[in-house]
């Protein structure tokens, strides 16, 4: 179902109570990354070029305690954003009060407001996290519009985003939301095909919701990484000291036989004597000898990948080939990575949190059509599963 987009609503004079993720790494109160902050720009702007008072708030870490709210404030985002818009932003350093409702009443069209990190409500028995219908409805009271363009959170049921949806206020999609929701979404719901899907990273169980999602709609899927050897020992092969998840062993048989020659597991592994970058790697095709794990794909893999890819219309990447963050077994994943950005007009998309790091570490975040922001939103979109903040944005 599409669903409304912040462009088909009316925003002048209007106060536009805006969900954004700006949950960004700090260290010692300094930003040490503000790509989320500059990735919610796009919707900000929108909404105060069209002469709306954009009230902003989003979660900042985990703040379960009173201690947990040191260093979480997200005053020093304020201070960020008003540098990149070139404009004051005013901070209200509470999450509801006369100090806030005070400082909302004063915006005048045009006016940006940060308010204070929305999970310290959670110190107070979980108000946000638990999405307290109170807390929701006060927040609602707040804005007259509801923009959620936080798709990081949109796999919870907060009170900061479905919580305000509830209470009937207009409630509509940012443009990050509106670009997640068309490519991982349409990815799997309306994929151009054929549509090819790449699954690794370490564990099977991390991944068994999308596989099992993926047999029915994707024409090929690709196993890599860590979760290799669960379905090699299925198959009865030699795996040594790869990682294996025993109590998945079952399950990894049962996909093999599902899935039938859709499913292409690697042929051949880098492997070492010990989880590390200081040892001598070997190259085995099939069977990992005892006394070595897989700890990559191999290049015989890397090669069955990049055919099993020719002609795809669309890419699904989650997870990456191998332990990518040391440089001995990361050739798997540059492999795939050189395969897809090869690929001429296909629609290519990496959901997941470390084969997004990856990609952009291994320097190919360019060559994909669309990075997803949220991890575990991206896996549940995968995983077919209706997520709660989606499905609280009003249909078109
Ligand atoms: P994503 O966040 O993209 O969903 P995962 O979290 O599932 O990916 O997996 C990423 C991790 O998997 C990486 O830290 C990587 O080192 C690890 N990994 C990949 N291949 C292997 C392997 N053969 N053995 C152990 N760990 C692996
Ligand atoms: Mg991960």
């Amino acid at each position: 179902m599409a669903k409304k987009t912040i462009k088909d609503v009316d925003l002048k004079d209007k106060k536009v109570l805006v969900r954004v993720d700006f949950n960004v790494p700090l260290k010692d109160g300094v930003i040490t990354n503000d790509n989320r902050i500059v990735a919610a720009l796009p919707t900000i702007k929108y909404v105060i070029e069209n002469g709306g008072k954009a009230i902003l708030f989003s979660h900042l870490g985990r703040v379960k305690t009173e201690e947990d709210k040191a260093g979480k404030s997200l005053k020093p985002v304020a201070e960020r954003l008003g540098e990149l818009l070139g404009k004051p932003v005013t901070f209200v350093p509470e999450t509801r009060g006369t100090e806030l409702e005070t400082a909302v009443n004063n915006m005048k069209d045009g006016d940006v407001l940060v308010f204070e990190n929305t999970r310290f409500e959670d110190i107070d028995g979980k108000k946000e996290s638990g999405n307290d219908a109170e807390l929701g409805k006060y927040w609602a009271s707040l804005g007259d519009v509801f923009v959620n363009d936080a798709f990081g959170t949109a796999h919870r049921a907060h009170a900061s985003n479905v919580g305000i949806a509830s209470t009937g206020i207009p409630t509509v999609a940012g443009f990050l939301m509106e670009k997640e929701i068309k490519f991982v979404g349409e990815a799997v719901t309306a994929p151009k095909r054929p549509f090819v899907a790449i699954l690794g990273g370490a564990k099977v169980s991390d991944k068994i919701g999308v596989i099992e999602n993926l047999i029915s709609k994707a024409d090929k899927i690709l196993i890599g990484g860590g979760m290799t050897y669960t379905f090699y020992k299925a198959k009865g092969m030699n795996i040594g000291n790869s990682l294996v998840e025993e109590d998945k062993v079952a399950l990894a048989k049962e996909l093999i036989e599902k899935a039938g020659d859709k499913l292409i597991l690697p042929i051949d592994s880098i492997t070492a004597a010990e989880f590390s970058n200081d040892v001598p790697t070997e190259e085995h095709t099939g069977d990992v000898p005892d006394g070595q794990m897989g700890l990559d794909i191999g290049p015989e893999t890397i090669a069955l990948f990049a055919q099993a890819l020719e002609g795809a219309k669309t890419v699904v990447w989650n997870g990456p080939m191998g332990v990518f963050e040391m440089s001995n077994f990361a050739k798997g994943t540059i492999g795939v990575c050189e395969a897809i950005a090869n690929l001429a007009d296909a629609t290519t998309i990496i959901g997941g949190g470390d084969s997004a790091a990856a990609a952009i570490q291994l320097g190919f975040a360019d060559k994909f059509t669309h990075i997803s922001t949220g991890g575990g939103a991206s896996l549940e979109l995968l995983e077919g599963k209706e997520l709660p903040g989606l499905a609280a944005i009003n249909d078109k």
